[in-house]
């Protein structure tokens, strides 16, 4: 019947047009702000991040070392061209990397534990703005998700003590995971990996007590036996707990595992 068929077409942009109303409204009368730097998000927001903050979130630069995503002096010569999903890992290594080992195969982190990556993350972690994981895990897919190769088996946040998620109400690494699942088309595998005892916060340590702190506080699933499983987490600061995750997977018979986070100590 051709005038309610009519109707129906009108009916359907009449309610987006009166929802997209509200929100102009909604903010107008409480606007959002950037929970970094208090100004009012306009152009270029990236929800809840104003878009100054976004712009200045200091990115890594390429080139990367292969394993542990520090970025390389310039003079190294691009790869030759890649195949698919082959990443950046063909890329050499850094000086603290050659003559060392590492349990994880690979890592990249997409910005400096510096400046607006390190308040957004504190803000995200400690003051529970979660909203942050959006801009955060998006942050992680545009600097890294060329370097994730096609053959991952699936994500692993980094798990938390029950009394600390508890604390918390939400595990970060967790909810990042969810995002770039989302964007890589790969699946999140809480399950592979667990916390069999609390530890300590690894910032109020030396090195030395770091790896004791957190030795053998992780045991991996049988299921990551001959997969490639990558590690998800916010910030790399020592490295020492992706270590400990990492020797865990591969205990299991994890075949490689690679490690993703938003920000890492230089
Ligand atoms: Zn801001
Ligand atoms: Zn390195």
């Amino acid at each position: 019947m051709p005038p309610l068929e009519h109707a129906g077409r009108r009916v359907r942009p009449l309610i987006g047009e009166l929802r997209a109303l509200g929100v102009a409204a909604l903010d107008l009368l409480f606007p959002a702000l950037c929970p970094v730097c208090g100004a009012t998000l306009a152009a270029g927001r990236r929800d809840p991040l104003c878009g100054p903050c976004w712009s200045a979130i200091p990115r890594l630069p390429a080139p990367w070392c292969a394993r542990c995503g520090r970025p390389l002096p310039a003079l190294h010569a691009p790869p030759p061209a890649a195949g698919p999903g082959a990443g950046d890992l063909r890329w050499p290594l850094c000086g603290a990397c050659v003559g060392s080992s590492s349990a994880y195969d690979w890592a990249r982190a997409a910005a400096a534990y510096d400046g607006v990556a390190r308040d957004a993350i504190h803000a995200f972690k400690f003051r529970g703005m979660t909203a942050l994981a959006r801009p955060l895990a998006a942050l992680v897919v545009e600097q890294c998700a060329p370097a994730v190769p096609a053959d991952v088996a699936g994500l692993v946040p980094v798990p938390l003590a029950r009394a600390r998620q508890t604390e918390r109400g939400f595990n970060q690494a967790a909810l990042l995971a969810v995002r770039i699942a989302g964007a890589l088309d790969v699946r999140v595998r809480r399950r592979w990996l667990a916390r069999t005892r609390a530890t300590r916060p690894q910032t109020e340590l030396g090195a030395a007590e770091r790896r004791a702190n957190v030795r053998g506080a992780f045991v991996a699933s049988p299921a990551v036996a001959g997969r490639h499983v990558v590690l998800v987490d916010d910030v790399v600061t020592t490295g020492t707990t992706v270590e400990e995750c990492a020797r865990a997977l591969h205990a299991a018979g994890a075949a490689r595992v690679g490690v993703l986070t938003v920000a890492r100590v230089l």
